[in-house]
């Protein structure tokens, strides 16, 4: 589960989050949307601690920090590291190492992270490949993948740590059409097994189906925080409907 109580992050004079609190419980999908710009990167890079936020704290698989601008001491560093290891993060742009075949790229965390060996790494990512559809492209080099595949080989990569939470930031966006689907499968297959998940997309129609919340923000506010059928039908809300028709 994750707790988070008034987040705040700067970017020089830029207040990106103006205290955000945000719970997700375990098994839950919580769908992120709202204007470019408002934050919603900056509050899942804040999550893991790619971004180290200037206030507030944040609460991972039990794991607490109190954030203040800066990492101060060992106990800090030490739950920071722990927490970036219970979560696993799928970013736009896949992020696989380049030089590495697609189970090498699987296997990597498995070996110098969990120190496990090499024959029984190689048969877990060979397994996730498979849990992803692509034990068949296992030995190819990412350059010979097509986007949905890379996306895919990330995510199995992100399972490989057997992450408490996934953390998507716009797994799609950077996907043709017609490859967004076999991303948006494996990430309801994740979210049917129950699998705990904070997704920041466009993808309306998974939001829809697959999300238990929507929460909307808004320079760099939580504005609502509501089930997808409240959000999808609030017409009268002037802001959601109008980000809804640009999004359309
Ligand atoms: P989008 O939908 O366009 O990805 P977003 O809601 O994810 O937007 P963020 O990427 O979190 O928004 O950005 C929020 C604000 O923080 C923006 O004004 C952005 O310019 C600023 N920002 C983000 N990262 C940095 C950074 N590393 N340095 C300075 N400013 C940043």
């Amino acid at each position: 589960a994750v707790r988070v109580r008034g987040l705040e992050k700067r970017f020089g004079a830029n207040q990106v989050l103006h205290g955000v609190d945000l719970d997700v419980d375990e098994g839950q999908v919580v769908v992120i949307m709202g204007p470019s710009g408002s934050g919603k990167t900056t509050l899942l890079r804040s999550l893991n601690f790619l971004e180290i936020p200037d206030g507030g704290s944040i609460e991972v698989a039990g794991i607490r920090v109190e954030t203040g601008g800066r990492v101060q001491g060992k106990q800090e560093r030490l739950a920071i590291r722990n927490i970036r290891r219970r979560t696993a993060m799928v970013f736009q742009a896949f992020n696989l190492f380049a030089h590495m075949t697609a189970i090498a790229n699987v296997m990597e965390g498995l070996v110098s992270v969990k120190h496990m060996p090499r024959n029984q790494a190689k048969k877990r990512a060979m397994d996730l490949l498979e849990q992803v559809g692509l034990a068949h492209k296992a030995d190819e080099y990412p350059v010979r993948l097509s986007g949905g595949q890379k996306q895919r080989v990330a995510i199995a990569r992100g399972l490989a740590m057997e992450p408490q939470v996934i953390l998507f930031d716009e797994p799609t966006s950077a996907l043709d059409p017609e490859l967004r689907d076999e991303v948006l499968s494996i990430m309801r297959s994740l979210a049917n097994e129950g699998m705990t998940m904070l997704v920041v997309t466009h993808e309306v129609r998974f939001a829809r189906e697959a999300a238990d919340r929507i929460v909307f923000m808004e320079d760099g506010r939580i504005q609502h925080d509501t089930t997808p059928e409240q959000f999808f039908s609030q017409q009268d809300n002037e802001r959601i409907s109008r980000f809804l028709g640009r999004i359309a």
